[in-house]
C-alpha cells in the first residue's frame, strides 16, 4: 500500500511541490497512524511551500500544518480506531511530514479529539487559523475584555485568522471594527458580523505612539506598523492580542500605551501551546462558533491545487478559509 502525498522538495534557493506515492515506512515517529480525509492552507503553510530557508528544517517533506481525520492504528491507550482527531501545528510540515498526505503517523501528545459539534472538514475550515482567532478571543476575555468594554478591532479581517476572529466576536456580542485592503469584501466582513469596516491604509503607516482611543481591545494579524497604531489607538486598560506579521515581523512602538493607558499587549501561539489550551479553544469554538458563518469563509480544493492556494496566500489573495480534500 501506498499514500498520496504532496511533497515539497528545496534545493538551494528553490522551493517545488509535487504529488508522489510515499512507502507509509517514511512517515516517522509517531505512535497514531492517522486516515487524513481534510487539511488546510494557512499564511504558514504558503510560507512551507515557498520560500526557501523558512517553516520546513528537513527536505523533502510533506507540508500541511494542520490535518484531521480519523485513527487507523494506535499504540497510545488514549486514542482508538475510528477516533475522530486532529493536529494544528506543531513539528508538523517543520521537521515531521504533515497533512497534505492520505496518512499520517504522529505523537498522541499531539492529538486533538474532533468536537462533536463538527464534521472533520468543518475542522480543517477552522484549522490553525480559526483555532488561533480563538486564542486571540480567549486572551481578550482573561484580560478582562467584555462586551461592554466597546468596539474591538480585527486587522487582516479577510483573511482567515481574521475572518474567524470577526465571526466569533460578534458572537459573542462584541460589537466588531474590521481592517481590511479589500473594500470589495464588505459584504462578506458585514454577513459574519462586522458592524464597521476602515481602510487597513489608515493604519499601515508609521504614526504617532498615542492617539484619541478608538477601541477597547483588538485581534492583529499583520504586526508592523500597523500593530503600532492599533496600540496607540486603543483606549485605557484595553488588550491587543499580537497573532501575526502578515506587513511585517517588526514593532515600531513606544512605551506610551503601556505605562500611560495600562494597555496588555497578548502574544498569541498556536504551535507550542499545552494541550489544556488547545482543548479549551476547540471547546470553545465547538459552543462560539456559528457553523452557517463558518461555512461562507470556506472554498474547498484537492491537493494538485495547494501550491496555487499557498503562492496566493502569501500576496494576501485567499479571502477566508481554503480546506483540502486530501483524496482529491
Ligand atoms: P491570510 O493570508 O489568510 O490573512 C492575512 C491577511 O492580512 C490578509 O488577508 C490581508 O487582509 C492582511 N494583509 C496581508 N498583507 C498585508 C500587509 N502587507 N499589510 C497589511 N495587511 C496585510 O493569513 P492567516 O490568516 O492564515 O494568517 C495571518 C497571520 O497570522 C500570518 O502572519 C500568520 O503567520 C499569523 N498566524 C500566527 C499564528 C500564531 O500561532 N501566532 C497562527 C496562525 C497564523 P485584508 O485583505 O483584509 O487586508
Amino acid at each position: 500500500m501506498t499514500i498520496r502525498a504532496l511533497l515539497t522538495t528545496e534545493v538551494g534557493q528553490t522551493k517545488s511541490s509535487e504529488i508522489v506515492d510515499l512507502d507509509p515506512g517514511v512517515l516517522g515517529e509517531g505512535d497514531v497512524t492517522v486516515r487524513v480525509e481534510w487539511s488546510t492552507v494557512n499564511w504558514k503553510d504558503g510560507s512551507a511551500l515557498h520560500r526557501p530557508g523558512v517553516v520546513m528544517r528537513s527536505t523533502p517533506l510533506v507540508g500541511g500544518i494542520d490535518l484531521a481525520g480519523v485513527v487507523e492504528r494506535s499504540d497510545d491507550s488514549r486514542f482508538s480506531p475510528g477516533d475522530r482527531v486532529l493536529v494544528n501545528g506543531w513539528a508538523l510540515s517543520m521537521t515531521h511530514h504533515g497533512g497534505y498526505a492520505t496518512l499520517a503517523r504522529v505523537p498522541g501528545d499531539w492529538l486533538v479529539p474532533v468536537p462533536d459539534a463538527f464534521t472533520t472538514r468543518q475542522a480543517m475550515s477552522i484549522g490553525t487559523a480559526g483555532y488561533t482567532a480563538m486564542l486571540a478571543v480567549l486572551a481578550l476575555e482573561h484580560g478582562g475584555v467584555s462586551p461592554d468594554s466597546g468596539d474591538v478591532l480585527v486587522t487582516g479581517a479577510v483573511g482567515g485568522v481574521g475572518s474567524i476572529a470577526v465571526a466569533l466576536l460578534s458572537a459573542l456580542g462584541h460589537r466588531v471594527v474590521a481592517s481590511t485592503g479589500r473594500r470589495s469584501q464588505s459584504e462578506y466582513l458585514r454577513a459574519l458580523g462586522a458592524a464597521e469596516i476602515i481602510d487597513r491604509a489608515e493604519l499601515s503607516d508609521a504614526g504617532e505612539p498615542m492617539v484619541e482611543p478608538r477601541w477597547a481591545a483588538a485581534v492583529d494579524t499583520v504586526g508592523s506598523t500597523t500593530l503600532s497604531n492599533v496600540l496607540a489607538a486603543t483606549a485605557y486598560g484595553g488588550v491587543v492580542a499580537a497573532c501575526g506579521l502578515a506587513q511585517g515581523r517588526d514593532l515600531p512602538t513606544t512605551l506610551g500605551p503601556f505605562l500611560m493607558r495600562g494597555v496588555t499587549l497578548a502574544g498569541i501561539d498556536s504551535v507550542n501551546a499545552p494541550q489544556a489550551i488547545r482543548l479549551r479553544a476547540w471547546q470553545r469554538l465547538a459552543t462560539d462558533l456559528d457553523a452557517a458563518r463558518l461555512e461562507s469563509t470556506v472554498t474547498e480544493i484537492g491537493l494538485a491545487e495547494v501550491p496555487g492556494v499557498a503562492a496566493a496566500i502569501l500576496q494576501g489573495g485567499v479571502v477566508g478559509r481554503t480546506v483540502v480534500d486530501v483524496g482529491r
